[in-house]
């Protein structure tokens, strides 16, 4: 049998039948947009006649060489004959032309990357024929000169400046504003001048015939699918580069037929908000492309409402049903053509974090969905953007006062951003990858600058709606967005910005507001806002009833304790008790310990630092009233709390300098001491230097050579632990040892650390529950966890460090050399340092786990290194039977949510 290549819009089933049945298959085959047609023809809601060419047509046509594959074009023939039949109309026809648009669909919307061409079917006998029928020659010359420009563009890769170039001189030169208002006669002029520039730059006429037009448009929307801008929003958004496109061939409705006709775009709820109200642009008199561009200053569509309440309540109606059968915002294009509603997309809108958060609750509340999809509708990382930082409040009135409010745009895309100005896209790109951060500022944005949206920081524009192509790639990559700040006027042949007074010029800072959509001159101080938006307190609640791992935190100081809780932490994962010594005030006394040449002064000096431990202790376990609280000892190389050797030698060549030149005995005096204590330390860091110290003098190595440090931090935890259980609080202890090898390294650490802390609950005679564990970061370890836990009674996997010892690797300079190209090149999968690599570190967790477990049935294992924090590498941990992850305070939120999606997904599978 011939292999069908066209599917007409009732054909849906049929589709469905050839994929296997189910609808992502058919999104696959016949593109999101052609999909989505037939099934709103198959539900009844108006769409005009049409039909898909198949994305297995696109991909054969790739393969083939640029070359329609067999009975395809035959097929098309056939689908356009259906669609004459059904209007009453003849393609090319001297009486009722039909007219057609080709558009592109992928599987995935990528919005305005690929390209369409509407008004096919018009030359100089249909133009006439139409004039006739509809006694509208502005409307026919109008769309004829759209043709003309469209597919000089899309098929022919005319520059477009040169067609709007002529418009923009014949809209000044007729005194007008708007498209709308130029006349018949206008526009015959333009065309013959479109069809000279059309000549001029391709050497060729313009196509008269409606078949040749049709069959360039489709291949070019084929070829689009491979075009640059296409392959870089896929590589952005992380789209296989083999779906294919699809293309539509779809009767044209009129937006541009007078006053009663109007085009738009919409979504069914806000897309920035999440607020369940219609929001969009549209234009009376106008096509399609008109909107979607950018191009023209839009209308909210709430006029339409006003304007055309028929149409509306029309609209609304189709909206309404649309949401209820997808079950999912939706993002719509229509077309009102003498008053009458045909609609040409629907597909799931594209919305904010902070919207997505709010529609999936909303739609569980209004029964459209239920809990559980909810939480899966919500990306673990979207949950990061409500953790965006916003402009400090006083700093924002502060600029205000100062005058440096430049403007209010539309707030399209929420968080705050300051950066230089790019005036272009590639500048944007430039300069972000020279480390500076930009604001991209452009009159509107077009595919061509997506790869400047992604560099930059922030997005701005002086044309655009809601719905407007920035504002929909800011939303979907999570850049702060403003657009439409109609007064703001771009000279770009000045390479500046001006609104009234106020001027900045490339290159010079510029504040943004994609919440409020305010822009300042300079840059403005931001701030991480507290979470307590109240959709997501609930999504966050329903993820927690479904998730089975806990979330924990890793937190050093009270402060991290009091955040990572109030975002919703079980636990303190990982302390890492050496950061509470880099404190400016404390750490002149770990150089002392480390100097002291003396027992006794080392000593002292550790005995210096006990308060200070104490008292961190003491804030943290206030915090953390309840729950557990892991505390790991020391564990990086001493020579970390040490001056760098090469500053050291450098500030003694100075000094040596300085002495030579000292005219006074007090001068030379003072700078001898400093130069003897310089030389000392650097006699220490000489002696403490290691080639590998990561590798080296650290971890339980450490405390078991200077037990006085290890006895002083347990000291300080049972003694905070005493006080603040006085107080009521309910404290659980765990303490924990670093990067163990062997058992026996357990064996006498927890010998010393458990006669400590005995000793400290009988000096303040109270009983604290404690439990004892380690870290696992070395592949020993994993390998003997048997051994091990029976010293042990829970286990931390470390994974930073077991990473980089499983692929012996050093984490510190692996990701700044051969580990990037790994990963561009495949090599590796993934950057184990983010993702756990599941074949090899994650084994060695699992039999960790299991010989663990094997020995004490209750062993509690979890995991701090930095992948506790990360989506995909929670989903192995859930796999790997961990009792929890902890991660940084603001990864926990992300994290409750990616372990409800690690069950959840799980039982979808299944
Ligand atoms: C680890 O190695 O994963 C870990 C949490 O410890 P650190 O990063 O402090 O070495
Ligand atoms: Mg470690």
């Amino acid at each position: 049998m011939e292999k069908k290549w066209v599917y007409f819009f009732d054909q849906v089933k049929q589709a469905k039948d050839y994929v296997g049945g189910k609808w992502d298959d058919v999104r696959a085959l016949l593109g999101g947009k052609g999909a989505n047609l037939a099934e709103m023809d198959r539900i009844g809601v108006p769409v005009p006649p049409g039909f898909t060419i198949t994305t297995e047509a696109c991909n054969k046509f790739i393969e083939l060489g640029e070359i329609f594959p067999e009975s395809m074009w035959e097929q098309t023939l056939q689908g356009l004959k259906k669609i004459e039949f059904l209007t009453g109309k003849t393609f090319g026809g001297s009486e009722n032309p039909l007219l057609v648009s080709c558009r592109s669909g992928a599987k995935f919307s990528m919005p305005g990357m690929m390209d369409t061409v509407l008004n096919i079917g018009l030359n100089d006998l249909t133009a006439k024929a139409l004039i006739k029928l509809t006694d509208d020659p502005r409307f026919v010359y109008d769309s004829y000169r759209r043709l003309i420009q469209m597919f000089g563009v899309v098929v022919m890769e005319v520059d477009d400046e040169l067609f709007e170039n002529v418009i923009t001189k014949v809209r000044a030169k007729v005194g007008v504003e708007t498209d709308s208002e130029i006349s018949a006669e206008i526009w015959e002029v333009v065309i013959d001048r479109f069809k000279q520039i059309f000549k001029s730059e391709t050497k060729l006429k313009f196509p008269d015939d409606p078949n040749i037009q049709l069959m360039l448009a489709t291949e070019a929307v084929f070829k689009s699918w491979n075009g640059k801008r296409a392959i870089d929003y896929r590589n952005a958004a992380n789209i296989p580069h083999d779906l294919g496109t699809a293309v539509n061939v779809v009767t044209m409705v009129f937006g541009n037929m007078g006053d009663t006709s109007a085009t738009g775009v919409a979504m069914t709820r806000n897309g920035s908000t999440g607020e369940n109200q219609i929001e969009g642009d549209y234009l009376v008199n106008a096509q399609g492309e008109d909107v979607v561009a950018g191009i023209r200053m839009t209308n909210d569509i709430s006029l339409m409402q006003k304007d055309s309440p028929k149409a509306y309540e029309e609209f609304a109606t189709i909206a309404r049903l649309l949401e209820n059968h997808y079950h999912e915002m939706q993002d719509l294009e229509f077309t009102v053509e003498n008053g009458k509603v045909w609609m040409l997309q629907t597909r799931d809108g594209k919305r904010t974090a902070q919207a997505a958060v709010r529609i999936a609750v909303e739609m569980a509340n209004e029964g459209l969905i239920t809990k559980e999809e909810a939480v899966l509708r919500v990306e673990p990382d979207q949950i990061d953007f409500f953790l965006h930082p916003q402009f400090k409040l006083e700093a924002t009135k502060e600029a205000k006062k100062s005058g440096t409010f430049f403007g209010k745009g539309l707030n399209v895309s929420p968080g705050a951003a300051s950066g230089v100005i790019a005036l272009t896209a590639d500048l944007a790109k430039e300069w972000s990858e020279a480390e500076k951060a930009v604001i991209m500022v452009r009159p509107e944005t077009r595919p061509d600058d997506v790869h400047g949206m992604l560099a930059a920081n922030g997005i701005l524009t002086s044309r655009g709606g809601r719905t407007s192509h920035a504002a929909l790639v800011a939303r979907q990559f999570g850049k702060p967005a403003v657009v439409g700040l109609s007064k703001m006027v771009i000279q770009m042949n000045k390479r500046r910005i001006v609104i009234g007074d106020l001027i900045i010029n490339e290159g010079e800072k510029i504040s943004i507001d994609g919440t409020t959509g305010e822009v300042y001159v300079g840059e403005i101080e931001t701030t991480i806002p507290d979470i307590k938006d109240e959709w997501l307190m609930t999504i966050l609640s329903w993820a927690d009833e479904f998730r089975h791992l806990g979330v924990w935190a890793n937190a050093d100081y009270p402060a991290d304790a009091k955040r990572a809780r109030s975002y919703g932490a079980e636990g303190i994962g990982l302390c890492r008790t050496e950061h509470m010594f880099l404190n400016p005030e404390r750490l002149p006394f770990v150089q002392r310990m480390i100097m002291a040449d003396l027992p006794s002064d080392k000593r002292e000096a550790i005995n210096a630092l006990l308060p200070f431990q104490r008292e961190d202790f003491e804030g943290i376990f206030r915090e953390m009233d309840g729950l557990p609280v892991i505390i790991r000892l020391i564990d990086p190389p001493l020579h970390e709390f040490l001056p760098d050797r090469e500053l050291l030698v450098n500030e003694m060549a100075d000094l040596k300098i300085r002495l030579s030149h000292a005219d006074t005995l007090d001068k030379i005096n003072r700078l001898l001491q400093d130069f003897n204590n310089k030389e000392k330390i650097l006699k220490r860091v000489e002696k403490l230097h290691e080639v590998n110290p990561m590798l080296g003098f650290r971890g339980v190595r450490l405390g078991i050579s200077i037990p006085e440090l290890t006895a002083m931090q347990v000291r300080a935890i049972f003694e905070a632990a005493c006080e603040v259980s006085k107080n009521g609080i309910k404290v659980l202890p765990k303490i924990m040892i670093p990067l163990t090898t062997h058992c026996n390294e357990l064996k006498v650490q927890r010998e010393l650390l458990e006669k400590e802390a005995k000793k400290v609950m009988k000096e303040k005679n109270l009983e604290i529950d404690y439990k004892f564990g380690t870290m696992i970061e070395l592949p020993r370890a994993a390998l003997t966890a048997d051994q091990i836990a029976q010293y042990a009674s829970f286990f931390s996997f470390g994974t930073n460090d077991l990473t980089q010892t499983t692929f012996g690797v050093s984490r510190d300079d692996a990701e700044a050399s051969f580990l990037i190209e790994y990963i561009s090149n495949k090599i590796l999968p993934a950057n184990p340092f983010a993702t756990i690599d599941k074949d090899g570190v994650g084994q060695l967790i699992q039999m960790a786990v299991a010989k663990g477990r094997s020995v004490k049935t209750d062993l509690e294992c979890g995991i701090c290194g930095e992948h506790g924090g990360d989506p995909e590498s929670i989903f192995i941990c859930q796999d790997l039977g961990l009792n929890y992850v902890s991660c940084s305070p603001f990864r926990v939120p992300v994290a409750r949510l990616a372990a409800a999606h690690a069950v959840l997904m799980k039982d979808i599978s299944e």
